[in-house]
């Protein structure tokens, strides 16, 4: 199949369990494998360095795409085999929103559930179509799913939001959805 460009979100934090990282880099190196291209935040910590040491490991390409302020903060990531810098982080999300296939959103905080939402968001108004995938390593975005459920029993989520993301417990499991979707 055609190279994709899968784009990852998840966790900057180094403060989780390790089960996470690994899970993480396995996706790293399934995107790689299977010829596909990473874009990301260019991150070196958490589940996004975990998922970028993945996919070098088997050779991929991997964009990350990096706000100036941040680049002053912390040193970019040197799996990175592309960087975009951007000014904004508005500009940074626009550049991986409109350069992605597909994305995959790893267990995260803030950072990712915004992310998240806004993929999710975008898609709901068609202003983006394209494959979402919750990584839901260790069911950690079970609760979520369940609240995102009771916004639609009780009227505040259109029922048709349930279709717009998968949930897949593995990274083999969420890049054969991918596949198997576009
Ligand atoms: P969080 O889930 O709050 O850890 O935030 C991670 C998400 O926000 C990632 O998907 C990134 O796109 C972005 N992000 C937050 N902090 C950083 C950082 N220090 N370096 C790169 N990206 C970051």
């Amino acid at each position: 199949m055609a190279k994709l460009t899968i784009c990852m979100y998840g966790a900057a934090s180094d403060n989780i369990d390790s089960f996470y990282i690994t899970e993480t880099e396995k996706l790293g190196e399934e995107i790689a494998q299977r010829h596909h291209r990473l874009i990301y935040g260019g991150g070196a910590t958490g589940l996004m360095g975990a998922c970028a040491r993945g996919a070098a490991r088997k050779g991929g390409t991997i964009i990350g795409v990096v706000p100036g302020f941040m680049n002053e903060m912390e040193p970019i990531n040197s799996n990175c085999t592309e960087i975009i810098h951007t000014e904004t982080m508005g500009e940074r999300k626009q550049i991986m929103e409109d350069n992605a296939d597909a994305f995959v959103i790893a267990p995260g905080g803030v950072g990712t559930l915004d992310e998240f939402f806004q993929i999710l968001t975008l898609t709901e108004l068609r202003r983006k179509s394209a494959p979402i995938v919750l990584f839901n390593i260790n069911g950690f975005y079970d609760d979520l799913i369940s609240f995102i459920y009771v916004g639609i029993e009780k009227g505040f989520i259109r029922e048709g939001v349930r279709e717009l993301f998968h949930v897949c417990n593995t990274a083999p499991e969420a890049m054969d959805m991918i596949e198997k979707t576009l």
